[in-house]
């Protein structure tokens, strides 16, 4: 496999933290930090944060990203956000099934399929989360769990299209626990969804995905993590909200 032809991601996700001043405040600080850097720096912030976040993230070349989208255009959904709107304000990323959306939300395979269907059609760029619970882990059923959710949620999903997937491998037990897959956890699974990506599309197209892991990385394990063979960049929650905590990470990336 040959990591240069993928540029890392470091996405930071926010989740339910930071007021539109404090997402300001927060994306002024890092821009400095950032500058320069050979990997593509996202943030994805909670909804009513995203006109701060794209204002102040200007000409700095970090990107914004929202948390969920729902797969309708418009309708009755009442306290949903479409991926049109988010398109239409200049929002370029968003997250879909993520393990929490999963878990408190009701979030199944095929709702983030849909989601995923509706952000690409909408033309934004999916960070697209998988990953197995600890019972899964144990059971030895990682690599079917993970692969099973990939091929959900890229169902449908064209050849062409695919440049606009991250994938996200995301084990649930090391998300928010401070407990982190090891270098060789990590990159084994990231290879795996690689290796499923290659049958469902081909080889070459899964040399050129994106597939982060996520789950407590932090600025002292992240080099180890982001130098595995098949390990593109990382999805951030908790060392996202410090600026020089998350620009370590990006930079131990780029
Ligand atoms: C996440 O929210 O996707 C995540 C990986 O969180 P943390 O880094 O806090 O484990």
């Amino acid at each position: 496999m040959n990591k240069t032809l993928r540029k890392p991601v470091i996405a930071g996700n926010w989740k339910m933290n930071n007021t539109p001043k404090e997402a300001t405040a927060l994306i002024e600080q890092l821009k400095p930090l950032v500058q320069g850097v050979d990997c593509c720096v996202v943030c994805c912030v909670p909804y009513v944060d995203l006109y701060a976040a794209l204002d102040a993230a200007k000409g700095s070349g970090i990107q914004i990203g929202a948390q969920n989208c729902h797969w309708a255009q418009r309708g009755a959904f009442t306290g949903e956000i479409s991926a049109q709107m988010l398109a239409e304000i200049g929002v370029p990323y968003v997250i879909a099934g993520h393990s929490e959306r999963r878990q408190y939300f009701g979030e199944t395979d095929v709702t983030v399929q849909k989601r995923t269907r509706a952000a690409l059609d909408a033309g934004l760029t999916v960070i697209l989360c998988v990953g197995e619970v600890l019972a899964e882990r144990k059971l030895g059923i990682t690599g079917a769990v993970i692969c099973a959710q990939t091929e959900v949620a890229l169902a449908g999903v064209r050849l062409e299209e695919l440049s606009r997937i991250v994938v996200a491998y995301e084990p649930v037990w090391a998300i928010g626990t401070g407990e982190t897959a090891t270098p060789e956890q990590a990159n084994e699974a990231c290879a795996v969804i690689r290796g499923r990506i290659a049958q469902l599309y081909s080889p070459a197209a899964a040399e050129r995905m994106v597939i982060q892991y996520g789950g407590s990385m932090n600025e002292g394990n992240a080099a180890e993590l982001l130098a595995q063979p098949d390990v593109d960049g990382g999805l951030i929650g908790g060392a996202s909200l410090a600026a020089e905590k998350f620009a370590a990470i990006v930079r131990a990336a780029g």
